[in-house]
This record gives structure tokens, sequence and C-alpha cells, in this order.
């Protein structure tokens, strides 16, 4: 019997990217979204190194280098004078910096990669409402001209965005508050005469310029109040970024003119669970926070990454529906985590009290000095250092606490690409014989790399004795088994694969 699709509702990043992670499974979908027509705004910028990884998997790494902007440093400006400079190259990544790119021109590659999967957004479609069963779903979806259509499907998954019809159709409360501070942000072309380059924060005691270079005269400049003279509601012009450019900048930058200019207030709010039965919340209708750090689409896409393979797993290869169970548990601890540290950076750069702000001055151009500081800063912002710790599907028959821990990202994200789960068995004493009922029962699932003779990885993964690591499609240890046992390792499988 053909299967139900599963419907897509909302084509930005997380949306584009669950679609890519089916579409390469062969998994029935439908991608629709709302709009007509692809938007053009930039809105997020960074594309961080765990992104940039799960890019690489997707097949659209090339493409993302080839045009974005590397980020190398982040420089803090107090007062026009220079803090402390933080180095993405302390990045445990294929990927050690950052990318800037404008979200319009992400989305764009994602739809193309889609496209050379045989896929397509499906545009001009709503979804107005839907019912569930706790078997099936029946969504209600709109075209431009009204048309309706009705569709039985075999998942929802909503990746709509902040104003989320499917969250609001769950009656799922979006709890947390909004501040009362009104941000103003401009993509600005610059005279190619300016001296200033690079990326930088800028404190001062009345608040924080943001400057990201964009491409070679481009930048995004967002301040965190008005120039001194402008009233709150009034919309944000050149001239305003120009007096603030002015106020901030150690030196002259001369803007142009603008092709975005915008407003905007923080909120931060998350559902308490992102799956009711058979309906799904990804990304920004899931959680919504503050663009300190640049997490908000690096997390979306990573929402989707987790819940894809799952998806697919269920629909194709009949494995338990308890598997969907843990991207709830998996992504609300990453997002909780998204939110409160976005808020106490957004804190931090905007203190008010002169003392707290020459503390935080003293304490942030000291701490940065130290290696440590600076790599836990950077893999935290990098989403490398993320992991499911603790998730119902991992597990591990381990013996001592060295090596790479279940839940955690693998190491060597290269070898963890592809559809499938990967075996990594490092086998020095035994034979690959050894392996045999893995191969024939679970072929399909599972690429098995046997490694005999390899330092680096040894080393990478602390195995000095036969061991097996086993991981997922997302690119996180599922289990671990040391020292090697088959037995141990088929019965998990047995458990797992159910
Ligand atoms: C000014 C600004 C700067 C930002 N900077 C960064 C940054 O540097 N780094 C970062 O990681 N994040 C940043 N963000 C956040 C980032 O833009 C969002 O987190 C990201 O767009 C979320 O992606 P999404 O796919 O979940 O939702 P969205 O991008 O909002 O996409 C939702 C899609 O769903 C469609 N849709 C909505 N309702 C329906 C419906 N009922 N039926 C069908 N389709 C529907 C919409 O048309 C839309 O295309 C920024 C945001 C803003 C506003």
């Amino acid at each position: 019997m053909e299967q139900s699709p599963i419907l897509i509702a909302g084509a930005g990043p997380t949306g584009l990217t669950l679609a890519i992670e089916l579409a390469r499974r062969h998994i029935p979908y439908r991608l629709i979204d709302q709009l007509t027509e692809p938007t053009t705004q930039s809105r997020a910028l960074g594309i961080h190194a765990r992104t940039l990884e799960v890019f690489a998997d997707l097949g659209i790494i090339d493409q993302v280098l080839q045009r974005g902007h590397k980020m190398q440093t982040m420089t803090v400006f107090a007062r026009r004078r220079q803090l402390a400079q933080l180095h993405y190259d302390r990045v445990t990544s294929p990927y050690p910096f950052a990318i800037i790119l404008p979200q319009a021109e992400t989305e764009a590659l994602l739809t193309q990669r889609l496209q050379e999967l045989g896929g397509q957004v499906e545009r001009g479609l709503r979804l107005t409402d839907f019912t569930h069963n706790g078997k099936t779903v029946v969504a209600t979806i709109q075209d431009v001209n009204g048309q309706q259509e009705t569709m039985h499907v075999s998942y929802l998954v909503g990746c709509d965005g902040a104003h989320s019809t499917t969250r609001h159709r769950l009656d799922l409360p979006f709890t947390g508050d909004a501040t009362d501070e009104n941000w103003i942000l401009a993509d600005v072309t610059i005279n190619p005469s300016s001296t200033r380059r690079s990326f930088g924060l800028f404190l001062d005691p009345q608040g924080v310029l943001l400057l990201i270079p964009m491409g070679q005269n481009e930048y995004r400049l967002a301040a965190s109040h008005r120039a001194v003279g402008v009233q709150p509601q009034e919309e944000p012009t050149v001239a305003e970024f120009q007096t603030l450019a002015d106020h901030y900048l150690p030196e002259r930058l001369h803007i142009e003119s603008a092709s975005w200019l915008s407003t905007f207030r923080i909120q931060y709010r998350h559902v308490a669970n992102y799956q009711q039965d058979h309906v799904f919340l990804a990304g920004d209708a899931a959680h919504i926070h503050s663009p300190a750090g640049g997490q908000g689409m690096n997390t979306g896409i990573q929402d989707a990454y987790n819940l894809g393979w799952k998806l697919a797993q269920v629909m194709r290869d009949n494995m338990s529906p308890m598997l969907l169970a843990s991207y709830s548990q998996e992504r609300i601890p990453v997002a909780l985590n998204v939110l409160k540290e976005t808020r106490a950076l957004t804190r931090l750069v905007t203190l008010r009290h002169s003392i707290a702000q020459k503390l935080r001055n003293w304490l942030m151009s000291f701490i940065t000095r130290f290696g440590f500081v600076q790599t836990g800063i950077v893999d935290r912002m990098s989403e490398i250092g993320l992991h499911y710790r603790p998730s119902h599907i991992i597990r591990e028959d381990w013996r001592g606490h060295t090596g790479v821990k279940t839940g955690h990202r693998a190491p060597t994200p290269e070898l963890a690409q592809g559809v499938n789960h990967v075996l990594l068995a490092f086998l020095f004493t035994s034979d690959a014989d050894v392996l045999a009922p893995v191969q024939q029962r679970y072929a399909e699932l599972i690429d098995i790399q046997i490694i005999t003779d390899d330092e680096r990885l040894q080393n990478i993964y602390h195995a000095n004795t036969d061991c097996f690591y086993f991981i997922r499609p997302d690119g996180y240890i599922a289990y671990r088994n040391q020292p090697a046992n088959v037995q141990q390792l088929l019965v998990f499988l047995s458990n797992y694969f159910v």
C-alpha cells in the first residue's frame, strides 16, 4: 500500500533541511510555503561550524564556502578600544570558522539541493488547519485563490516560523517573555574608502553596535538603541546609522545606502514539547530568542537534522515510533540552553550601570586571554560542543572513562556522512569476520568501517584496544562497546532497530 506523505509546513531553512533529509532517503513528503516567492530578506547571517558540517553531509558545503564570507575572529571594543578577540580557529571541526551568508542565499542553496534530489517547494499553499487522531493527520491547505485541499498525511511537521499555525492549532503555549528594548538593523553598502573591515562588537555606556561584514562593501549593522534625538517609533534611516557608526567606531565608516532597514524586539519563548502524536514542531515554531550569537537558524537546521533521519527510519525501516520521542527529549535542552545563553549575552552587552559595565569590560579583557576560555566560548557558539546526554536511545557497554562518550558528536564528521548509521570497528587483535552477523542482519542500515591501523583515529577515539563506536546518521554516538564484544553489540542493535 502506498504510504501517505509527511507534510512539512514552511520552507524556511528548517523545512528545507528536513525535506532534503527525507528526499535523500526516498521518503514521500510535501513541502509547502504560504509565500509565492522565496524571501529576499538577509535575516540570519552566521552559519556556525556544526551547521557547516551538516551542510557537508547535505551536499551544499562547497557552494556555501564559495559564496559566503569567512569569519575567523570576533573583536570586542569598548569605548573604541579593543577589549578582547575571540578566535574561531580554536573550534575542533573541519570548518574552524563561521560563514557569513545572507539567509536568502542559504535558502536558495538548500532549495537547489532539494531540486537536485527531485524535490520542490510548493509555493502559495498555506496550512490552515488540521485534525489528528494519534495515528494519522488530516491537514487542510489553501492556495492563494482560496481553493482548499484536504490531505491525509502520516506526519505533519510545523516548520512555519515564530507565528506557527501548527503550534496555534495544537494550542501549545509559547511560554516566555519579550524585552522592551527596540533594536534596529540595517544592511548597508559603504564607500570603499572606509577603513573598517572586520567583524566587531562595539560597547559603550549607551548600549552596543554590531558590525558584520557581508561582502566586499556590504555590512550588517545592528544597534541596541536609537541615535540621540530619534524617537523609538520612527523608522530607522541611513542617517541614523551613520550617526551611530560615527559615535561607536574608532575608524570612519561612510554609509552610502541601505538595502534593508528594520526594527525588532527581542523575545524569548519556547514550547514545552515538540511532539503531539504525529505532529511535530521545529525551528522558530518551537523556540525564539535573541539574535545574539547568531543561533536561531542554526538551531532550526539542527532540529530538522535530528528529526529527519528518525522519521525516515520509522517510515522506511519500520523502526518503533518510540524513536521519535527522542526528538523532543534531545532538542528541548538544546533550545533551553540557547535561550539561557543568548539572554545572558544580550544582558551582558547592554548593561546600563556604569560600575557593572567597568567590571564586565575588565572581566572580558582578562578571561579571554586564557586559551581554555576562548575554546569554551567558541565551542558553544559553534554548537560543536552540544550533546544529547541523557537520551533514551543512547547506551554504552564501556569499561573505564576514556574515549568519546555516547550522545556526543562523533569528532570525525567526515566519517559519519550519508544516510546510514556507521559502525567504527577498531579491530587490532580480532579478525574482521567477527562482524559477519552484523553485516548479514543490518547491511542495509549500517555502514561498517574497520580500522586496524590509523594512529590519528585511534588517538581521537582513545581506541587502545578492540572497541566499537556506533554513530547515528546525524553524527552523534548512539552506542560504544569496549572491550569489543559482538554479542553485546548485537543485543544493543536488536533493541535499537525495533
Ligand atoms: C533580523 C534577524 C537576524 C537574525 N540573525 C540570525 C543569525 O545571524 N543567525 C541565526 O542562526 N539566526 C538568526 N536569525 C533567526 C533566523 O532568521 C530564524 O531563526 C530562522 O529563519 C528560523 O528558520 P525557520 O525555518 O524555523 O523559520 P522561518 O525562517 O520563519 O520560515 C518559516 C516559513 O514558514 C512559512 N509559513 C508560515 N506559516 C505558514 C503556513 N501556515 N503554511 C505554510 N507556510 C507557512 C513562512 O512563509 C516561512 O517561509 C535572525 C532573525 C532576524 C529576524
